[in-house]
């Protein structure tokens, strides 16, 4: 499975602007999160972002690149502008596959549930419209808008835990929507033979009944117990 990441906007090009925030820097952010969440949870697939540092790509440009390099899927993260709230995502409003529309539901659901982790955040729902990066995309394409930058949602994009679980959430819908196997967990290591143990004891006792006493008192706290 091939995942291609569009960074929107770069170099030139800072996108929208405000609160000391640029858009081509948020979106680089959260695709790298994406990225590195992917790496670290899932196998059976290969990632690659259209822009890897801050150079400048026509919208052409990018759809180009997904398209030669035959991806299965194509997500565009953008910060909105124009001093509204909320989060939406878009599919092209022409002719799209029922596989588009599936991609589209399971990440608008997987981010706007991470983000209402955060605070109150307006779902703007899930619409349409004749972007070039989803007309000219041949594969099931996506286009985020995460929350405004001239807003007061401006907050949460000043908040790097925020770009960070906006970043694992897109990764997260986009490794249901492909069916991603995730990798194993790694078990807990066994403890190396010459680890140092250190006991806790609480009480000695001449009379065994006094032990017995302490012991039910612990036990009743929830602590194992034993008398030896
Ligand atoms: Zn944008």
């Amino acid at each position: 499975m091939k995942i291609i990441w569009d960074k929107g906007h770069g170099g030139n090009d800072p996108g929208a602007v405000a609160n000391g925030l640029q858009e081509k820097q948020l979106t680089h952010k959260i695709v790298e999160y994406a990225m590195s969440y992917l790496e670290e949870n899932y196998t059976g697939f290969e990632q690659r972002t259209t822009r890897t540092g801050d150079q400048t790509l026509t919208l052409s440009q990018r759809a180009k690149m997904a398209n030669d390099w035959g991806a299965d899927v194509f997500i565009s993260v953008h910060i909105n502008a124009g001093k509204g709230t909320g989060f939406e995502t878009y599919v092209y409003n022409g002719g799209v596959s029922s596989r588009t529309v599936a991609l589209q539901n399971v990440l608008h659901n997987e981010i706007l549930t991470t983000m209402r982790q955060f605070g109150n955040i307006t779902d703007r729902g899930k619409k349409r419209a004749n972007y070039a990066v989803l007309r000219e995309t041949k594969m099931p394409a996506v286009l985020t808008e995460n929350l405004f930058i001239d807003s007061n949602d401006a907050k949460h994009l000043q908040n790097e835990a925020f770009l960070k679980a906006v970043g694992e959430a897109h990764a997260r819908g986009v490794a249901k929507f492909l069916g991603l196997r995730e990798k194993p967990k790694v078990q807990s290591q066994q403890k190396p033979s010459d680890e140092k143990l250190y006991h806790v004891q609480v009480g000695a006792f001449r009379d065994r009944k006094n032990a017995e006493r302490l012991a039910e008192d612990l036990q009743k706290k929830g602590y194992p117990t034993i008398i030896v």
